[in-house]
């Protein structure tokens, strides 16, 4: 949009940049006003490396993808690969323990029916 102040009543207006260089009616004094026309900015633009979209050369931040151009969006930023959790042996032993404890259980008892058919039978 183009920001103009009407010449007769000092409204301030604004008008479509299409319209930059054409007669508009002040809406409030009703006199022709004639929008000015804009100077073309010239700004240094780049490729946003992310997403192509132009932005500005001083940018830091993409508009279009809101990556930020020094890299420091964490958002999108690959996280830091911790080390694998290595299954510590305290468990495996614990494992082992209870194995054998389940075994020797499995024997007392193997143990304890063979003592009882001994004594049924023998
Ligand atoms: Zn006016
Ligand atoms: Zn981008």
């Amino acid at each position: 949009m183009i920001d103009f102040k009407c010449n007769s009543c000092g409204e301030d207006l604004d008008a479509p940049e299409s319209m930059a260089g054409q007669w508009i009616k002040c809406p409030l004094c009703h006199k022709d006003q004639k929008v000015r026309t804009v100077e073309p900015k010239i700004q240094e633009t780049k490729d946003c490396p992310f997403c192509g979209e132009e932005v500005l050369s001083t940018a830091k931040k993409c508009k279009h993808c809101n990556e930020f151009f020094d890299g420091s969006n964490n958002a999108s930023a690959p996280t830091v690969v911790s080390a694998p959790v290595v299954v510590s042996a305290p468990p495996m032993q614990q494992t082992v323990v209870f194995e054998r404890k389940t075994m020797g259980c499995c024997s007392i008892i193997f143990i304890i029916i063979v003592l009882i058919l001994i004594c049924t039978f023998g």
